[in-house]
């Protein structure tokens, strides 16, 4: 560094907001999002070094400069779930439910996560690693630099390590951060349907091992609900799991309140995820656990149901995460500040707990907090640049995108045209 003091220096930034601290953000802590007027952050290689005023670094010399006086920068969007890759269109059960059909009829009618999963198994690796690219980009559009992605449309040995080499593929092409979960047990294929308990026995003797030992996820999952896997079942998943190295992490009392919320305090889950239907023992169990609270309210809007209770996580003290849950089915978005929207208009989080639910919480969420969410010096230097006054104007007005420019690992990775 002889030459030069930064690669790349941000500033000033009209309202710098590092969302930085030790560990995840918790209770009434939330409802305070400190800011910098004035500030800047610098950048050596793909990392952070300086963040603070601007005066102290008015007079360095870098390689690139962006100036932001008037705008706000944030630590990119951590989206903790999502089920990207995927293929195959799903319109036509958007209309069947508004409509008022149910899951069981659109089930019936072929459709729901058995339909994805007969088009994921019909494509080829490059058509799933070419759709996975493209959602990826738009996503990216949106300011998201790190994102959670998960198998679960495979649902067989062959076709759920298909998902993940594609999500290992797209990871190495970058410019985003993807951390991979095997979601083998997400529901169980037709071949297995008058057998649950051996496809959960292929799960954890076969898919789970292969995946571990080719290194191909960091994660692994389960649907645990009425109608996919019980508690014993995931259970028995999750521990196969940690067996072979995985960190564990559910989909949890979504629809009807199993238990799933205090198996993910049992089984020491990074995360459990949906919880509309979490009990009051559940949230509590969590809260003792440190499991973060991986909250959904895009999914909640799409399928018209009510909302997690944010506020009784908030409350408790669990960290409380907020995710796209992206999916063809339940959640097709790319639009995160809209995911973020609806946490706030309808789940009724304040924008600062919000924002710091979708970047440093969410990192945590995904055992990263110590390298991603947050800008603070030895970070990734991940950063949006949003062009409004202040973090309020990201939901004032809402449903826009005034994303100005993407830093991804230090690298100007997207800047609006
Ligand atoms: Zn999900």
């Amino acid at each position: 560094m002889a030459d030069r003091d930064f690669d790349l220096l941000v500033g000033p930034v009209g309202c710098l907001v590092p969302c930085h601290q030790e560990g995840p953000r918790r209770g009434a802590a939330m409802r305070e999002l400190p800011v910098l007027r004035g500030g800047a952050v610098g950048v050596r290689g793909d990392e952070v070094v300086f963040v603070g005023p601007w005066k102290e670094v008015a007079a360095a010399t870098a390689i690139r400069r962006i100036s932001a006086p008037d705008a706000t920068v944030l630590p990119g969007f951590v989206d903790p779930h999502t089920h990207i890759p995927f293929v195959g269109d799903r319109a036509h059960e958007l209309a069947l439910r508004l409509r008022g059909a149910s899951y069981m009829e659109i089930g019936r009618a072929g459709g729901g996560i058995l339909s994805t999963m007969a088009a994921v198994r019909a494509a080829s690796e490059d058509d799933l690693l070419g759709a996975a690219r493209a959602l990826a980009r738009r996503r990216l559009a949106h300011g998201v630099t790190t994102f959670e992605a998960k198998s679960g449309y495979g649902l067989d040995l062959e076709n759920e390590l298909k998902q993940l080499r594609v999500l290992a593929a797209l990871a190495a092409e970058g410019p985003q951060t993807i951390l991979s979960t095997c979601l083998a047990a997400h529901f169980v294929p037709p071949e297995y349907r008058a057998d649950p308990d051996a496809y959960v026995t292929l799960v954890c003797e076969a898919i789970l091992p292969a995946v571990a030992s080719a290194k191909l996820a960091r994660f692994c999952d389960v649907f645990c609900e009425e109608g996919a896997f019980t508690i014993e079942q995931s259970r028995r998943v999750l521990e196969a799991g940690r067996r072979h190295g995985l960190l564990p992490r559910l989909h949890a009392d979504e629809i009807v309140d199993t238990g799933g919320a205090a198996l993910a305090a049992e089984v020491g889950a990074v995360s459990a995820d949906h919880l509309l239907t979490a009990s009051d023992a559940g949230v509590a169990r969590m809260a003792e656990a440190g499991v973060c609270a991986t909250l959904l309210p895009g999914t909640a809007f799409y399928l018209r149901k009510p909302y997690a209770p944010a506020r009784r996580f908030l409350d408790a003290g669990v960290p409380v995460a907020v995710a796209s849950d992206c999916n063809p089915g339940s959640c097709y978005t790319a639009n995160h500040l809209m995911v973020l929207t609806l946490a706030v208009f309808g789940m009724g989080m304040l924008p600062e707990e919000a924002l710091w639910a979708s970047t440093l919480n969410a990192a945590c969420a995904l055992g990263e907090g110590d390298r991603l969410g947050s800008l603070g010096v030895g970070k990734r230097a991940d950063l949006c640049l949003w062009e409004v006054p202040s973090y309020l104007h990201l939901f004032y007005p809402f449903a826009e995108n005034p994303l100005g420019t993407v830093v991804c690992g230090g690298e100007v990775v997207w800047e609006s045209c």
